[in-house]
């Protein structure tokens, strides 16, 4: 009987919810407004000069992948501020902030911390403090803008039916720090990820993405070529391990032009080549490395498979040994990016609601890589630029240049857009969500 009032009573909140849900559910021309709204809100002085503070202190202190302690350190305490609940640590130096219902769904917004190594080589009043260290790939404003999004979500929590997850992780360069995450569980209710990156290529004022493959699987490679040295003047008494890593590199080369469909981009790229320090003495071994790079798994593990065979066979043919290694414990493969079909509408229909339709572009598939892909292999995922070239600021030059420089006016365009793109999935996928998988936060 007992049982008999509890069930009837959950029934009833049910349909009340579902009620609740019918009549609160915001009509189009409110959903169209929301992007406009947040827009408008981020470029407000307050929170855009907070949003520049913040980026300019974690530019100001870079840090390399897993060692993003001060500003993982930094967006605690602006979460603290906030009132945002959060987990840490996470894969190491990670926090994934929780703002809602604490119930499905759940939608993710992401952001990288780390730095490059790399001597900043612009001169300006926040310049890098640390030698050899430097955000030159717009890490330190996808933070800022991260940390915007929560600011805004916070000051609009009435409209988040569900619960936004605020993924900010490592080691985004190379260190595979999305897969870390991953690996912790922290995310396994994950209904669906949106991640931007700021881009130096396209104009300021338009966002840029596509459907399906976006950027490529990558992995890296080294070899050590071992022959036998001597003099340089007496080559029959050796086994050139030079001119043996030199066949390598150029059969290397052939793996593409001659073993590849033309209309299936690949690359192998050999862009370290070490041996040898003197002009008249053959060396015993050579060390080269780089990297390849494909656009389906099929492709990436064949050209795994035949890199290894090329340069073992081929340094044979020059009486030479040869060792391959891939390093995946330091640098993991990164799986092809995959856009979903259905949350690249979305984020064309909630873009070109800030933006105008004009303003939000498809682009070619890049060779880049982005360890976002491990997002997309687990739950639907969708990466999409955020131009913000403007010549008018300064010269922009390509991500991992010294002389890369952010136009700040960025900020909050992909803090209001990501804040829009999650809010307004919650709004409309919330009833047909497929999620229930039965997940809550308890720190809500
Ligand atoms: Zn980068
Ligand atoms: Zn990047």
């Amino acid at each position: 009987m007992a049982l008999r009032c509890c069930l009837n009573l959950i029934l009833f909140s049910m349909c009340l919810c579902y009620a609740q849900f019918l009549c609160s559910s915001p009509i189009p021309e409110e959903l169209s407004q929301i992007p406009l709204n947040f827009l408008q809100y981020a470029k407000s002085p307050e929170v855009f000069d907070w949003m520049v503070d913040i980026r300019r202190k974690i530019h100001e202190n870079p840090e390399l992948g897993f060692e993003e302690f001060e500003t993982s350190k930094l967006v605690r305490a602006e979460l603290d501020r906030l009132g945002i609940s959060y987990e840490y640590p996470v894969a190491i130096t990670g926090v994934v902030g929780f703002i809602g219902t604490g119930n499905p769904p759940f939608v993710a917004i992401r952001a990288d911390m780390d730095a490059l190594a790399l001597q900043e080589g612009v001169a300006w009043e926040h310049k890098s403090k640390v030698p050899g260290k430097m955000h030159a790939c717009g890490h330190d404003a996808h933070v800022a803008m991260l940390l915007g999004a929560a600011k805004i979500l916070v000051e609009h929590r009435h409209l988040i039916q569900g619960t936004l997850v605020l993924v900010f992780q490592p080691a985004e360069e190379g260190g595979g720090g999305a897969k870390k995450m991953l690996e912790t569980g922290v995310l396994n209710n994950v209904d669906a990820i949106f991640g931007a990156h700021v881009s130096a290529k396209y104009p300021f004022g338009m966002v840029i993405s596509r459907p399906g493959p976006i950027l490529a699987a990558s992995g890296f490679f080294e070899a050590v070529i071992s022959g036998k040295g001597g003099h340089a003047a007496l080559p029959h008494h050796t086994f050139d391990p030079i001119l043996a890593a030199s066949n390598i590199i150029i059969s290397l080369q052939q793996l593409i032009s001659r073993e590849t469909d033309p209309l299936d981009s690949q690359v192998v790229t050999v862009a370290k080549f070490q041996g040898g320090d003197a002009f008249n003495v053959i060396p015993d071994s050579v060390t080269i490395g780089g990297t390849f790079r494909a656009f389906s798994k099929e492709s990436f593990i064949q050209l795994k498979h035949r890199i290894v065979e090329v340069i073992t066979k081929q340094a044979n043919v020059q009486r030479c040994n040869a060792t391959v290694e891939f390093n995946e414990d330091q640098k993991p493969f990164f799986p092809v990016t995959l856009n979903d079909q259905d949350l690249y509408e979305h984020f064309r229909a909630v873009a070109g609601d800030m933006l105008g339709s004009k303003n939000v572009l498809d682009m070619q598939p890049l060779m880049g890589a982005e360890d976002f892909a491990f997002y997309c292999e687990a739950f639907p995922g969708f990466f999409y630029f955020v131009g913000m070239k403007n010549e008018t600021v300064g010269k922009f030059e390509p991500g991992h240049s010294p002389y890369y420089i952010v136009n700040e006016d960025v900020i909050p365009y992909g803090a209001a857009l990501q804040a829009s793109i999650a809010t307004r999935y919650l709004l409309e996928y919330s009833p047909k969500s497929t999620s229930t998988k039965g997940y809550s936060r308890d720190e809500l």
